[in-house]
């Protein structure tokens, strides 16, 4: 567990988005997950989540406050969180100044419709590459109609750890690319489920409003949180022996 929290992103929101703006521009191949306390405990279980949150090839920033709170609980200091849902607005709006070109895989057909719709109309210089909805059966498929596409931003919303896995999978066959498994983020962004109030995201409570929203969500939350608690707390512990 460790490992994944030493290799987190420790600057601002701000300074990611510079620093995507610079590999954007330069076309330079990078994977981005946006990690919440259910990704590294799904890195504890699975080795295929282990490589890739531990490859230098990735970037994974802190999405979630539990990553925030529970890296300062073992001595690293953390700024802030840097939410998947603005890495994904962020990135549109640089496509759209840069005139790069965005491939959308994954949510609903209803929501990628909509989603195009707004990027039309936001993001008139922002070029769609393709959009592929993500209860398509064969996933693979989908990933050989990106690499025809090569498109400069690659979003990918299936829910963790699929959408990170299918990434990494092809990932290497890519010369360029920003590649983020973004989850709910299209449902959002295209207008289609609301975002938490500015109140729940500024006191960092946007994972209470979610589970207020859609109550089967306590369950998977229990699961990765509440246990992710404790395993932090006990290496937090073990570190100050
Ligand atoms: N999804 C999908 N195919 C599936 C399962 C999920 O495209 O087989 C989409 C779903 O429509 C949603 C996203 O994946 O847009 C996952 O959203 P969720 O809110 O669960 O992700 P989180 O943000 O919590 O990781």
């Amino acid at each position: 567990m460790i490992k994944f929290f030493s290799k987190l992103y420790k600057s601002t929101a701000e300074d990611f988005y510079g620093e995507l703006h610079g590999r954007l521009e330069r076309g330079e191949r990078t994977f981005i997950v946006t990690a919440n306390p259910e990704a590294f405990m799904f890195g504890e279980g699975d080795p295929e989540v282990e490589a890739l949150l531990t490859d230098e090839a990735t970037s994974v920033v802190a999405d979630g406050i539990g990553i925030v709170k529970g890296a300062s609980m073992l001595g690293i200091n953390l700024p802030e969180r840097i939410p998947g849902v603005d890495i994904a607005q962020r990135l549109m709006e640089q496509g759209n100044e840069l005139k790069k070109s965005i491939f959308l895989l994954g949510s609903k057909q209803e929501v990628l419709d909509a989603m195009v719709k707004v990027m039309a109309e936001k993001y008139p210089h922002l070029t769609v590459a393709g959009a592929i909805n993500g209860y398509v059966p064969d996933k693979d498929a989908a990933f050989e109609e990106i690499k025809k596409a090569t498109p400069d931003i690659v979003l990918v919303a299936l829910g963790i750890p699929a959408q990170e896995k299918l990434i990494y999978k092809h990932l290497f066959c890519f010369e360029k690319g920003i590649f983020v498994g973004v989850g709910g983020s299209l449902d959002v962004l295209s207008g289609t489920k609301a975002r938490a109030p500015k109140f729940f995201i500024d006191h960092n409570l946007e994972w209470f409003y979610r589970i207020m929203k859609e109550p089967s969500r306590i369950k998977r939350f229990y699961n990765s949180n509440v246990k992710f608690l404790f395993k932090v707390k006990k290496l937090a512990k073990e570190n100050n022996k």
